[in-house]
């Protein structure tokens, strides 16, 4: 078996200042104000849009990201249902074949287990043995996994067995709108510590990519940071 960290490709090729400059011209016809269009006139436009809760307008532009993470993660993941998705089939993939590896690829709990307010207060002996019963259980489900399709299973008979750290990649394709509020929701302490994970990462890469959108969001998670 391999565990591997999750994480993210952005698919779509972001220029933000681009992205901007589509949100003015979109946003500006509800007040005919093309005239006030300059070259950075978009930067302040899309900030009072998006104070101002004007935020229809920002759906006029979407954002494609694969991700790579558990499938626990990717059940919460498909709940956002403004958007679009593909993902990896157990049902079609079969893990026991060369292409795979002959491996079943687990997605590292490490991360999660660090985010995790009690899990991550524990003395690290018995850190290191939740950890470890966690790979034993992989282990288990790969070898069992692996002989059912020996024995003439299909993968998508054979995929019972795999458990929630079964790595998946997944497109998802979301407005600016509704990835704002994907981030709100998936990077707040409450949220589920490997999905926080990766959310808290990819969150950053649309605020360094993407100008003014996402400032807001990620001054919200830090604040929650504080706090927690
Ligand atoms: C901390 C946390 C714990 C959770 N725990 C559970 C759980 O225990 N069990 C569980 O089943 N789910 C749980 N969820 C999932 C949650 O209920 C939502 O399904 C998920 O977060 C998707 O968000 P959403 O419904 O706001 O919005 P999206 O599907 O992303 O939609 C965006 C927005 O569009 C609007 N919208 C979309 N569809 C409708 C509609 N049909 N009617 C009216 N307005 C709509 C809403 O304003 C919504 O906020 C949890 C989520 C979080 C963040």
């Amino acid at each position: 078996m391999k565990i591997v960290s999750p994480s993210f490709e952005i698919i779509t090729p972001i220029d933000g200042t681009e992205i901007l400059k589509t949100i003015e011209e979109v946003g500006r016809t509800c007040y005919k104000s093309e005239d006030k269009i300059t070259d950075d006139s978009c930067f302040g436009f899309a900030q009072r849009i998006i104070k101002s809760g004007h935020e229809a307008v920002i759906e006029h532009y979407n954002v494609t990201v694969r991700l790579t993470n558990d499938r626990g993660v990717s059940h919460e993941e498909v709940r956002h249902r403004i958007a679009s998705y593909a993902q990896e089939s157990t049902r079609y993939c079969n893990y026991s074949k060369d292409k795979f590896g002959s491996e079943i690829t687990y997605i590292d709990i490490k991360g999660g287990m660090e985010l995790d307010p009690k899990v991550s207060q524990l003395n690290a002996e018995t850190f290191t043995a939740i950890y470890d019963e966690w790979v034993q259980a992989c282990l288990d489900a790969e070898k069992h996994y692996n002989r059912m399709i020996e024995l003439g299973a299909t993968p998508q008979v054979a995929r019972s067995v795999l458990n929630n750290s079964t790595k998946t990649e997944i497109c998802v394709t979301m407005n600016l709108r509704e990835w704002r509020h994907f981030f709100r929701l998936r990077t707040a302490p409450a949220a589920h510590p490997q999905m926080r994970e990766i959310a808290i990462q990819l969150l950053m890469a649309f605020k360094m990519m993407i100008p003014v959108v996402f400032d807001d969001i990620y001054q919200e998670y830090l604040e929650s940071v504080k706090e927690n």
